[in-house]
C-alpha cells in the first residue's frame, strides 16, 4: 500500500468557495445564515453518475462536518452504494467533484484517500486468525512488531474482541466477523470510515446490539462515519444527520428528528416511519382543509388555497370512545397488538382510512372519535400542482408526449412541430391493464395511499414521471397503458 503523501489537513474554505459551492438542497448550506464560512471534512459537489444511458445519481451535493455520523438512506437501487463508492474512489463520477479537507480528490485512487470502507460482506482472509486479519495492513507497510501489537490490541478492545485474537475467523459469529472487519478498517486511523450496510447480514437482535456498539465506537474514535442503509429505523437510531435519497436524487438532509417531524415531501414522510398522508388545501396560513373539514394547524408561508399534502403520524391521532360532538367520528376496521401499543385502522364517517397507534385497545367494529391537535398536523408544499409535460405538436389534433401520440382538441394556432407544454391533472389520467389500450406506456414506480385514493407515480417509456390519482390498486413494477382524453389535455406554447 502506498504512503499517503498528499496534504489532507483541514483548510478553511474561502468565502468565494462557499458562494460557488453553496448547494440548493434543504439543510446543506455551505455558509451559515450570516454568510460565515463553515469548514467541512467532505464536500460532494453536484455529483452525477451515468452507467451507459442510465442515470444513477442526479446532481447530488452533500457537506459533511468532521466527526459527524451521516447516514445515506433510501430504497434499493436509489444510488446509495454508488455515492459511497465515488467517495471511496472505486467509481468516478460523470460530473461533479469530491473534496476532502479542501483538497479535490475526485480522481485520487482509493488507497491514497484517508478513508476505509466496511462492506456488508466482511471480506476477511479465511486462512488468517483474528489478530493477523487486523494486523495485515500494518504488516504490509512493514511497521515494527511492537507498534503493530499495541495497535491491534487497542482496536480489539474498541470492537470488544480482546480475548479473540487467536481465533479462526470462520469460527466467529456474523456479528463478531463484522467487528473484525471494522477493527481492520479503523486500525489505519482513517479520517473517514465508510460503512456500506455493514449490519445487513446479521439477525435482528445482533443488529440492534451492533447499532449501539457502532454508536459508542463512533463516539470513542471521534472520526467521521458515512453509513449506507435502507433501514429507516437504523438511520434514526445511529445518525447525527440523515440524507434521504430516491431515484438518484437527494430528497432531504437533516437531523433524525427534523426528517421525522418535518418531512419535505410525501416520499420522505412515507419512507421514514408510518404515516397518514392526505391531500389538502391550505385555506390560509394556520388553517388547512382535509377530509372535507377545516383544521387549525401551525404551518405558515402558503398561498391562499394552495393544494398541499398533510402528514398525520399514527401516534399523534388521539382515539377515544364515541362522542357525537367530536370533529371526526368513525369505526375501527382492524386492531393488531404490536407489543407496546395497538395499531388500528379507523374508517371515518366520510370514508377516509386512518392508521392510529395507541396504548388503549378499541375493538374491531367499535364506534370511536378522533382528535388531532394543531401542532400534530404537518403541512407540506407540493412539488407539482399538476402534470406539466413537454410535448411536440404532430398536427392540429395530435401531440407527441410521454413516448406516444395522444389525440387533443383542435389547436388552430399551433403548427406541427411546435414545442408545447401539455398540462394534465392528476385525476385526468387513466391507467390501463394492457399497454395497447393507452397512447403510451410506463411502469408504476411509487404508490402513496392518501386515505381514500392512491397517488401513483408512473415512469413512462420516455423516462418522465407522471402523477396519477386513482381508486384502482396497482403494485410497484406494474406495466400500464396511459390513457388521457383529448379534453383533459391543456396545451400552451413553450419557449
Ligand atoms: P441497494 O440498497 O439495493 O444496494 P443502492 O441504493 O445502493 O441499492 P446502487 O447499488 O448504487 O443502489 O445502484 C443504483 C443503480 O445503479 C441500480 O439500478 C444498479 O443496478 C445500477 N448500477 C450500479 N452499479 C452499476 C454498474 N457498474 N453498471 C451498471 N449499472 C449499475
Amino acid at each position: 500500500m502506498a504512503d499517503r503523501i498528499l496534504d489532507l489537513t483541514p483548510k478553511p474554505l474561502s468565502s468565494e468557495d462557499c458562494t460557488q459551492r453553496a448547494p440548493d438542497i434543504p439543510g446543506a448550506a455551505a455558509c451559515d445564515i450570516n454568510g460565515n464560512e463553515k469548514t467541512y471534512i467532505i464536500e460532494i459537489n453536484h455529483i452525477s453518475k451515468w452507467f451507459g444511458d442510465k442515470q444513477v445519481l442526479d446532481d447530488v451535493s452533500l457537506f459533511v462536518k468532521k466527526g459527524e455520523f451521516v447516514t445515506i438512506l433510501g430504497p434499493s437501487g436509489c444510488g446509495k452504494t454508488t455515492l459511497l463508492r465515488i467517495l471511496a474512489g472505486f467509481t468516478t463520477p460523470t460530473e461533479g467533484t469530491v473534496y476532502i479537507n479542501g483538497t479535490d480528490i475526485t480522481m485520487m485512487p482509493p488507497y491514497q484517500r484517508p478513508m476505509n470502507t466496511v462492506f456488508q460482506r466482511y471480506a476477511l482472509f479465511p486462512h488468517l486468525n483474528v489478530y493477523d486479519n487486523i494486523a495485515f495492513g500494518l504488516k504490509l507497510k512493514k511497521e515494527d512488531e511492537d507498534s503493530i501489537d499495541t495497535q491491534v490490541r487497542r482496536v480489539l478492545k474498541i470492537v470488544g474482541l480482546s480475548d479473540y485474537e487467536e481465533r479462526d475467523v470462520d469460527s466467529l459469529s456474523g456479528g463478531q466477523q463484522q467487528r473484525v472487519a471494522i477493527a481492520r478498517a479503523i486500525i489505519n486511523k482513517p479520517q473517514v470510515l465508510l460503512l456500506d450496510e455493514p449490519l445487513a447480514a446479521l439477525d435482528l437482535k445482533m443488529r440492534k446490539d451492533m447499532q449501539l456498539e457502532l454508536k459508542q465506537m463512533h463516539k470513542e474514535l471521534g472520526i467521521t462515519f458515512i453509513y449506507v442503509t435502507h433501514d429507516q429505523e437504523e438511520a434514526l437510531t445511529l445518525s447525527d444527520t440523515i440524507v434521504v435519497m430516491n431515484k438518484g436524487k437527494v430528497q432531504q438532509i437533516g437531523r433524525p428528528t427534523d426528517i421525522y417531524n418535518e418531512p419535505v415531501n410525501p416520499f420522505v414522510a412515507d419512507f421514514i416511519g408510518d404515516s397518514n398522508i392526505l391531500s389538502g388545501i391550505m385555506v390560509e396560513d394556520r388553517k388547512v382543509q382535509f377530509m372535507y373539514q377545516e383544521f387549525e394547524c401551525v404551518d405558515e408561508g402558503f398561498q391562499p388555497n394552495e393544494h398541499v399534502d398533510v402528514v398525520l403520524r399514527p401516534e399523534d391521532i388521539y382515539i377515544m370512545a364515541h362522542n357525537s360532538n367530536a370533529m371526526i367520528n368513525g369505526k375501527v376496521e382492524t386492531c393488531i397488538f404490536k407489543g407496546v401499543h395497538y395499531e388500528m385502522t379507523v374508517i371515518t364517517d366520510n370514508g377516509y382510512e386512518l392508521l392510529i397507534q395507541d396504548y388503549n385497545m378499541f375493538e374491531v367494529g367499535q364506534e370511536v372519535s378522533l382528535i388531532i391537535k394543531p401542532s400534530d398536523i404537518h403541512v407540506m408544499h407540493r412539488e407539482f400542482q399538476t402534470n406539466n409535460i413537454e410535448a411536440v405538436m404532430k398536427d392540429q389534433t395530435h401531440i407527441e408526449m410521454l413516448g406516444g401520440i395522444f389525440e387533443c382538441l383542435p389547436q388552430d394556432n399551433m403548427e406541427s412541430g411546435a414545442k408545447v407544454t401539455a398540462t394534465v391533472g392528476f385525476h385526468d389520467i387513466e391507467l390501463m391493464d394492457y399497454t395497447e389500450d393507452g397512447a403510451s406506456a410506463g411502469m408504476v414506480s411509487f404508490i402513496l395511499f392518501k386515505g381514500k385514493q392512491y397517488q401513483v407515480t408512473v415512469t413512462t417509456d420516455s423516462g418522465e414521471d407522471i402523477l396519477v390519482n386513482t381508486d384502482d390498486v396497482w403494485d410497484d413494477g406494474d406495466i400500464v397503458g396511459i390513457k388521457i382524453l383529448p379534453q383533459d389535455i391543456k396545451i400552451s406554447a413553450r419557449e
